[in-house]
């Protein structure tokens, strides 16, 4: 009795041919041998070679890069539930331009926490990996929904931030763009809201909700997405248009698509390879094989 076919793991066809299972095997057992989890590794090891070779077998990578990249480096995802920013308000509407502009003092409040986070926030592996596929070469841009500024920190060159940054601020009375560096450490230590020499408010460089995105910066984003030949989201779920737009782009001009994210996406069905699990874990071992297909590539043109 044939009870279990399997895929291109180990066990023999019919169990019992070598004498290794009793006859009456069946895939009830299977199960209780705790095999899924084993299928899963080896599913999970398959689709990271697979990644892997994609990546190493083009000549434009961009990768788009949303919260779930830096939520390993324990900055909040400010949308969820439980990032212990909405605790007191909604963050979606005290994250807006309206509401900064109406209570700039109550909005600094709420900003304080995140702040600090963002502050102290270190680059996990994900964030290094594609530093090192960058200077490997492949990587061409890194577009990024964050403005945790830990790509440049990982060591990432170019990086496109499509809703800002906390580096800079604009006084909303002259308009002068202004380096927060040390008016951040002040600020979080309890001053008051930051103030131009004019008297003006400062509004950090971040695009606040309800906000057009910087536009130069959009339209360097889509002209990368036209001009890629694989394009890898990592840790954005695609909800938040016009970012999520950005893939859909690179594959109406013949891009491939590759998608490490832990909730699913709308690119999910026209991806050639989606892996749904901690992006800090699964993208340095693709790097990690991309590098070592690269090095065997190299070293048989150095035989030749
Ligand atoms: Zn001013």
């Amino acid at each position: 009795m044939a009870v279990f076919v399997p895929g291109d793991h180990c066990l023999p066809a019919t169990p019992n041919a070598v004498g290794l299972l009793p006859r009456e095997f069946n895939i009830v057992e299977l199960k209780s041998l705790k095999l899924g989890p084993f299928r899963k590794r080896m599913d999970t090891q398959r689709r990271i070679e697979r990644a892997a070779a994609l990546i190493a077998n083009s000549k434009y990578v961009v990768a788009l890069t949303g919260a779930g990249i830096s939520t390993p480096s324990g900055v909040p995802d400010f949308r969820s539930p439980g990032s212990g920013l909405w605790e007191k308000v909604n963050p979606i509407l005290m994250a807006s331009t309206f509401s900064f502009r109406l209570q700039p003092q109550a909005f600094y409040e709420w900003a304080r926490p995140l702040a600090r986070k963002l502050l102290e926030a270190e680059p996990n592996p994900a964030h290094r990996a594609l530093a090192k596929l960058e200077d490997m070469g492949l990587l061409k841009a890194v577009i990024t929904q964050n403005i945790d500024d830990l790509h440049q920190k990982a060591g990432s060159r170019r990086v496109l931030e499509l809703h800002g940054n906390m580096r800079q601020a604009t006084c909303l009375k002259c308009h002068r763009v202004v380096s927060t560096h040390g008016m951040m450490e002040r600020f979080l230590e309890g001053e008051e809201v930051p103030n131009c020499s004019c008297g003006g408010l400062l509004k950090p460089n971040v695009v606040l909700i309800g906000e057009p995105l910087p536009r130069w910066v959009l339209l360097e984003a889509w002209g990368e997405a036209e001009r890629c030949d694989l394009m890898l989201v990592v840790g954005s779920s695609l909800e938040i248009a016009p970012a999520a737009e950005i893939p859909f782009v690179a594959l109406r001009c013949g891009a491939k698509a590759i998608v490490v994210n832990y909730q699913p996406t709308p690119l999910d069905s026209q991806a050639e390879v989606v892996i749904r699990k901690d992006v800090a874990e699964v993208l340095p071992r693709i790097i990690g094989q991309v590098g070592r297909l690269v090095d065997r590539y190299i070293g048989k043109s150095v035989d030749r």
